[in-house]
């Protein structure tokens, strides 16, 4: 395979172990060995690959950024493409009739393009926490959010037009149709126009099982967004191909819409005895329309103390001026006699500092009938130290426990945030009865949480935990009528899953419509359309797959 592909080719095929092994793996507890890794110096190299598969039965491609995610979403047992190394360009950023935007390549790093976005005042405020490790197909594939996700929306709501690679193994220039353009589109009649015709018709002919389907949650990355193609007699399929993590097509650039990043901000940061008012603070705060609403617990807040020096680090400050910037929160500890059960950044950013004081002095108004503590964070140096701890919680978990691993599985759901504190003891009781410890942090605003145990994988027993403690865990979010993912994906680890959450005849849109887009099944088999793609979706591919170290 690897000297015929090397024929046409121009990008770098690597199939040496210790590539192979690289590759095997991402930020999920899962190992799956590619037979190829592929590196393309453009996108002609991917076009010509594709048509290669097409004519070569029994391959396939999974696309590959800075393989950060959670889900073994860029793991695949037969050619991994890997965009970081040529496909990493950046254009001009542009203005239009009141758009701001760039041209941008899937294997940009988050870090290098916030680089050039912040030199102009503007950001992709959808970043996620893991913005120093990710690359921008990366967050297309998962559909990503992060702290701003509140104001600003996910990674979707920035997507203005896309060039993706369809299983014709032809490039596409992919954006919003007006009902006349997707007409012309229809009338094609060859594989492009095929793939309007079929979705158009399916979107018509399920409209209100599809309707019905919408996850009642601010935030979802699980399943294909059926319901968001079609908005106000706009198509737009670029609605449907962020999130499907290069299931669909493959894509080789994107215009982002970017805007202006906030002038002036302050931190008010809440301390909490119980999770139980939290969702009544939440109301109560929310009308100020904050940046950002995220939360963490103790056991988060006690992990950032015990990891201080490398906190402090990633802060970019020295150990001891670092610990010093703590005094007040130990102060307030003293006062309320112990370490806070919960913490609660709440991100107040305007463009005046009158705007922003003015809406914090709201927030503490509001705040005040309840039973937390509170301060007033205005130092850049100072917020840093919380904005650290939440961001680089599970990776400090990722680096440096010892003998057990950080086991995402249960990473990332979400419900309506008035139910969390009725929710959460219940869903803790799960794990309780599985024996496994865990953190929790997440974004209060939007009802999302991550919970990452610590497991040690080496034991058949730890294994065993992770679908049992699943299957019951994805019962209770279905309770609630949650998401079992609000950013993270589906991936392995949860698309046999995905049937929790959407029900027979939901799955059997979401099989047809890989089958429009992909009908021999080559873009990233066994994700996102569960246990009927041959290999994959299945819970026996998910237990066979966790790896041990
Ligand atoms: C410490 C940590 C914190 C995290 N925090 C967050 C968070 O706050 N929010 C969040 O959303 N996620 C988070 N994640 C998960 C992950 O980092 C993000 O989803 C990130 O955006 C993935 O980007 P990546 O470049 O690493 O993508 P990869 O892992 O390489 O790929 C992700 C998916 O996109 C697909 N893909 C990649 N390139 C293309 C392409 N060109 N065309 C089509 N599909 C493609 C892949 O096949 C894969 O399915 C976190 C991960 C870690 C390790």
């Amino acid at each position: 395979m690897k000297e015929e592909i090397k024929k046409f080719f121009k990008g770098d095929v690597l199939d040496d172990d210790i590539n192979l092994k690289t590759y095997s793996r991402d930020a999920s507890l899962f190992e799956v060995r590619p037979k190829l890794v592929v590196l393309p110096k453009d996108s002609e190299d991917l076009k010509n690959l594709v048509k290669w598969i097409k004519d070569n039965p029994g391959h396939s491609i999974t696309m590959r950024a800075a393989g950060s995610d959670m889900t073994g979403g860029p793991l695949g047992e037969s050619i991994i493409a890997d965009v970081t190394r040529y496909l990493n360009k950046m254009g001009e950023i542009s203005e239009h009739r009141g758009l701001t935007f760039v041209l941008v390549e899937p294997g940009m790093f988050y870090r290098e393009f916030e680089r050039k976005t912040l030199e102009k005042g503007l950001i992709l405020p959808c970043f996620p926490a893991s913005k120093n490790l990710c690359a921008l197909g990366g967050m297309f594939g998962n559909n990503s959010a992060g702290e701003k996700t509140l104001r600003y929306g996910k990674m979707e709501n920035f997507v203005l037009e896309t060039k993706v690679i369809f299983s014709d193994g032809n490039e596409y220039l992919v954006k919003p149709l007006s009902r006349e353009a997707l007409d012309i589109k229809i009338a094609q009649g060859d594989f492009e126009g095929e793939i309007y015709r079929k979705m158009n018709e399916l979107l018509i002919s399920n409209d209100e099982l599809i309707r019905n389907a919408k996850p009642n949650v601010s935030k979802n990355s699980a399943g294909y967004y059926l319901w968001n193609i079609k908005k106000d007699e706009i198509f737009d399929l670029n609605k449907l191909l962020v999130g499907s993590q290069g299931t669909l097509g493959i894509v080789t650039e994107m215009k982002l819409r970017l805007v202006p990043e906030k002038r002036c901000h302050d931190l008010v940061a809440l301390f909490f005895k119980s999770w139980d008012e939290l969702p009544q603070v939440v109301n109560a705060i929310l009308p100020q329309d904050p940046e950002s609403l995220e939360t963490f617990d103790k056991d988060t807040l006690k992990l950032g103390i015990h990891f201080m020096p490398e906190v402090a680090r990633k802060a970019g400050s020295n150990f001891f001026s670092f610990a010093l910037k703590f005094l007040p929160e130990v102060l307030i500890s003293v006062e309320m006699l112990g370490l806070p059960k919960l913490v609660v950044l709440v991100e107040v950013s305007e463009n005046t500092e009158a705007e922003v004081k003015n809406k914090v002095r709201n927030i503490v108004e509001a705040i005040k009938p309840f039973n937390i503590w509170s301060r007033i964070v205005e130092k850049d140096s100072e917020e840093e130290k919380f904005w650290v701890m939440r961001r680089e919680s599970f990776n400090l978990l990722r680096q440096h426990v010892k003998e057990k691993r950080t086991a995402p599985f249960i990473d990332d759901f979400c419900i309506p945030p008035e139910k969390v504190p009725e929710f959460l003891p219940r869903a803790l009781k799960i794990l309780k009865d599985h024996d496994i410890d865990t953190n929790i942090a997440g974004h209060a605003g939007n009802g999302n949480y991550h919970i990452i145990p610590l497991m040690d994988l080496r034991k058949e027993s730890e294994r065993a935990k992770i679908t049992a403690v699943a299957d019951k865990f994805y019962d209770l979010v279905a309770e609630y009528r949650g998401s079992i993912t609000a950013e993270h994906n589906d991936g392995i680890i949860r698309t046999p899953y995905l049937g929790k959450m959407y029900n027979p005849e939901v799955l059997e849109l979401f099989k047809k419509t890989k089958e429009i887009f992909d009908p021999l099944n080559i873009f990233n088999p066994g994700k996102k359309v569960p246990a009927s793609q041959g290999k994959g979706g299945t819970l026996e591919y998910l237990e066979s797959h966790i790896a041990i170290e």
